[in-house]
């Protein structure tokens, strides 16, 4: 929200005017903006229901503003100097005007030096590394930009709390983008950042784990549900087996199966018992690679899960096992 009190201009969207109001309409009381409203400090009567702050972004601390300027996209951590950077073109000035021979040849000094000058410092360099490397492993994941940008911000404060001397830049570029996906609730395992990244799954878990104590995240806790409905769509198996693995993930919560365990393995235990419940065909191993575990850790789960079905649910005894 803004930093101001009190908007300096509105936008009123129904007649298309931008309107200037700093005083109430009906009183002459003076207008205060908290929470996307302003309102009269004297009557309480609501002017403006806006959550945007439609002022210009700069703010000037001399008297004369008259003509700030301001140009370029907005700021971004995803770029080591945050998307300020600036390149000297090729051959053409700004106006598209071809460049003589002699002004060439001075503009590729100039670029020359612009290259050198252009890291501050070696951390600087490698923090450049680093985005750039996000930005390759969040793509190769289809993860959506704000991952990508909680990610970076992630490896900035890593950076600044000295996290990143002694480990490899991959290892915590790797461990920043499963901490945000973790963070940002987008459901990709340690197996698939692995995949795309530089380094090996226990590296990323090492990563993770560093950034995770030390820098405090706030992460919410894995929810086996969304895991089942994600390898469930991957395996294409039937509403029925879904549903089924769901009711199962229930029970596993309520008898205290997932406390400690991993959800990955869990979520595929509770699908492949569902699986053979109703006959679908897939095997262990399948599920196993989906979910980044062990194929002994999917059959730990599941005799565990039929075990407990069996107390609770007599039912599902005469289920056509057999075909297996
Ligand atoms: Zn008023």
């Amino acid at each position: 929200m803004s930093l101001r009190d009190i908007y300096e201009s509105g936008f009123d969207e129904e007649s298309g005017k931008t309107t200037t109001a700093t005083t109430c309409p009906e009183c002459s009381g003076t207008l205060v903006t908290e929470g996307g409203e302003s309102s009269c400090t004297e009557c309480g009567l609501i002017v403006d229901e806006h959550r945007l702050d439609h002022g210009p972004e700069w703010r000037s601390f001399t008297d004369d503003e008259t003509n700030p300027k301001r140009t370029g996209a907005p700021l971004t951590p995803a770029r080591h100097d945050r998307g300020l950077s600036s390149e000297i073109g090729f051959g053409k000035d700004g106006k598209g005007n071809i460049l003589s021979g002699r002004k060439r040849r001075h503009i590729s000094r100039l670029r020359h030096q612009h290259g050198r000058a252009r890291w501050r410092t070696k951390a600087e360099q490698n923090l450049a590394h680093a985005c750039g490397e996000i930005t390759r492993i969040t793509a190769a994941l289809e993860l959506p930009r704000m991952v990508c940008e909680e990610a970076c911000t992630i490896y900035r404060a890593a950076q600044k709390e000295n996290l990143i001397r002694g480990r490899s830049i991959e290892t915590m570029t790797a461990g920043s983008v499963y901490a945000a996906c973790r963070c940002r609730g987008s459901l990709r395992t340690i197996s698939e950042v692995a995949e795309v990244a530089l380094c090996t799954r226990q590296k990323v878990r090492l990563g993770y784990r560093v950034l995770n104590a030390e820098l405090g995240l706030q992460i919410p806790a894995v929810d086996i549900r969304d895991l089942i409905l994600r390898f469930a769509s991957e395996c294409e198996v039937s509403d029925e087996v879904r549903y089924r693995a769901l009711g199962l993930a229930r029970i596993a919560e309520e008898r205290g199966f997932t406390n400690g365990r991993n959800p990955s393995g869990v979520a595929a235990g509770c699908l492949y018992l569902a699986c053979r419940e109703f006959g679908a065909y897939c095997t262990q191993t399948q599920i196993a690679r989906l979910a980044g575990v062990a194929t002994t850790t999917v059959r730990e789960r599941y005799c565990e899960l039929r075990e407990e079905r069996g107390n609770c649910n007599p039912n599902t005894e005469s289920t056509p096992e057999s075909k297996f």
